[in-house]
């Protein structure tokens, strides 16, 4: 079957590699929407190359530059929802950096598409919302973010509830200073946090690996995901990032997925699934690989797990105020207005700020996310 895609964050990283993905296989991806932030050119180029009409840039001023042929055009924060809505795709890759892909993605279940997730900040802050949405609806959420993509794919075939499953182990290369040491990390720069080891990603996602905030998200993004508690998801260090995750079930197996570092792989997977297809990437070649390494992450140096855990197990607003303090605090860092550990502390003094509320309700995250980023916007 050939299905019908809108890309939110086309011209991203995760973007660029879906529209990659498309090329490869034309016959099961036709790409109907694409919507990006404001680079005008990107997005104009790739709506010809795919012969792409309805378009969304979150730039107001800028949409116009769009205008020609039959095109739609649609833009800012509401544009997302009405470019959903007007094309109604059979699937929707949801790859725009932070939160604002939250509302279109609400849209577009309630329409009744799958959801393709990059975005896992949306999961953060409103997972129990979004997951519940899908549920009663009937789509289905596909995990793109390589570790999740390889927990779905090693649960394919069981269950996966507390019967089944004993730890979801999601694997972290540990960032560029996996190996500094402490005294080291206050004198980071933003060019050195940029460096990521493995994996050539969009600069939030690169500062929040080198922070391993973008791991402590991704274990709340795993806990929603596949609705486990949090107790039972766990984090190695592999700094080789091939093996993308793994799943230990009670009998005490282990199953893990691998491949090269190619986010082709996970998106081409969550636009095909539940099949296979054979593709052009790069196959993993055992001999050359020297060695596969795994280790404990370092909590102590490194806070943000903990603050993870400690929001994924308290549940109601917590997790959508550290998302929105950290998102907060590394767009203050990329603008070299704090230093690097401080990201850690805006993120913990807000989250002992914000009054907590045991609640997913979308109106009261919603609002935790908005207070979160005044208090966090006042420690910087
Ligand atoms: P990038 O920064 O590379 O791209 C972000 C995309 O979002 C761009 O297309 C940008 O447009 C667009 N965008 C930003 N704001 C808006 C908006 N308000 N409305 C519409 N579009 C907008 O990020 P990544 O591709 O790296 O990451 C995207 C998401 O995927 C993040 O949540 C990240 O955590 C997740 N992810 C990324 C991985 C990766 O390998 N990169 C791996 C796993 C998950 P413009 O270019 O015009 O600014």
């Amino acid at each position: 079957m050939k299905k019908r895609v809108v890309i939110l964050g086309s011209t991203g990283s995760i973007g660029t590699s879906a529209l990659t993905v498309a090329q490869q296989i034309p016959d099961r991806m036709e790409i109907v929407g694409l919507a990006a932030g404001s680079r005008v050119e990107d997005i104009d180029r790739q709506a010809r190359e795919f012969g792409v009409s309805h378009l969304c840039l979150a730039d107001e001023k800028r949409v116009g530059e769009l205008k020609g042929g039959d095109r739609q055009l649609f833009a800012g924060a509401e544009g997302l929802v009405e470019l959903v809505e007007a094309v109604k795709p059979d699937l929707v890759l949801v790859a725009i950096v932070g939160v604002e892909g939250l509302r279109p993605t609400l849209k577009a279940i309630e329409l009744g598409c799958d959801i393709a997730v990059a975005s896992k900040e949306i999961l953060v802050m409103a997972g129990e919302v979004v997951m519940n949405a899908a549920r009663q609806r009937g789509v289905n959420i596909l995990p793109v973010d390589s570790e999740h993509n390889a927990i779905f794919q090693c649960l394919e075939g069981h269950q996966g509830g507390a019967d089944e499953v004993s730890r979801l182990i999601i694997t972290a290369s540990g960032g560029p200073f996996r190996t500094w040491s402490s005294d080291r990390l206050g004198g980071v720069q933003l060019e050195d946090a940029l460096k990521h080891p493995t994996w050539e990603m969009g600069r939030k996602i690169t500062i929040d690996s080198a922070t391993l905030f973008n791991k402590g998200l991704e274990m709340i993004e795993a806990r929603w995901l596949f609705d486990i508690p949090m107790s039972k998801v766990d984090v190695v260090v592999h700094p080789q990032s091939i093996v993308h995750s793994m799943v230990e079930f009670v009998d005490g197996s282990i199953l893990a997925q691998l491949s090269t570092t190619d986010m082709c792989f996970p998106i081409q997977y969550a636009v095909v699934w539940p099949e296979r297809l054979k593709n052009e990437l790069k196959p993993l070649d055992f001999p050359s690989l020297a060695k596969l390494e795994f280790e404990a992450p370092r909590l102590d140096d490194f806070p943000a797990l903990n603050l993870a855990r400690e929001a994924g197990e308290r549940g109601g607003t917590l997790p959508a105020v550290l998302n929105a303090a950290n998102e907060v605090a590394n767009a203050a860092f990329q603008e070299r207005r704090i230093g690097f550990t401080k990201i850690w502390g805006v993120v913990e003094e807000t989250m002992r700020k914000v009054s907590h509320i045991d609640s997913q309700e979308l109106e009261i995250v919603v609002a935790a996310d908005r207070e979160a980023r005044e208090v966090a916007a006042g420690l910087l």
